[in-house]
């Protein structure tokens, strides 16, 4: 397998040694152990990526990931928060803590810190706007990340959402659990000076 001369194989170990986690070696086990399934594996592999490709696609309203065969969680019913994120990875990570189950907002990135922010890059940040309007959203909890380009893109969004009833929160930020000091980088270290908060009884 490994001295294998067959193109298609070649290409396919290829392909799956991209996938996150899997170098050659996970990818070439992989192959084999789809070769040896053809009817099991492969055939309904093959049919499911091509009904991936062919309906999995953005929704242009929260950024989501929905079908062209059903309307998006977006359109279902009301909802009173939305989380916004950076990227569909950031999302997954938020739900995979539990902590928060309610709707998603995927910017598609970040703004430039250097840039004219008029512009809003491609960023549905428009669309987010309608979506905090529309539901009459009490809270937009900006989940971006604490480098400069996600306090950018926060400080944007919260300026946009403004004239909205909706609270602006920004997950807080510092010290993370177990971090010691002396590894902190600046950044994370000059938000956690900058948002400390007393411990003292007043
Ligand atoms: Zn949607």
């Amino acid at each position: 397998m490994a001295d294998s001369n067959v193109k298609e194989i070649e290409d396919l170990i290829r392909i799956i040694s991209k996938l996150p986690g899997l170098g050659p070696k996970s990818a070439k086990r992989i192959v084999l152990k789809l070769i040896n399934n053809r009817e099991e594996l492969i055939k309904p592999l093959t049919n499911t990526l091509a009904q991936v490709y062919k309906n999995v696609v953005r929704c242009r309203t929260c950024g989501n990931l929905k079908s062209t065969n059903s309307d998006c969680n977006c359109a279902s019913k009301k909802y009173d928060q939305i989380c916004v994120v950076e990227n569909l990875a950031d999302m997954f990570v938020i739900e995979s803590t539990g902590i928060y189950k309610g709707h998603y907002h995927i910017l598609g990135g970040t703004l430039p810190s250097f840039e004219s922010k008029n512009s809003g890059n491609g960023l549905l940040i428009e669309s987010l706007l309608n979506r905090v309007k529309k539901n009459s959203v009490k809270e937009v909890i900006l989940a971006t990340s604490a480098s400069i380009e996600g306090e950018t893109t926060a400080h944007y969004i919260s300026d946009i959402l403004k004239n909205t009833k909706a609270k602006i929160t920004r997950l807080a930020k510092g010290v993370p659990v177990g971090g010691e000091i002396e590894f902190l980088d600046d950044g994370t270290l000059y938000s956690a000076f900058k948002n400390r908060s007393s411990i003292t009884n007043d």
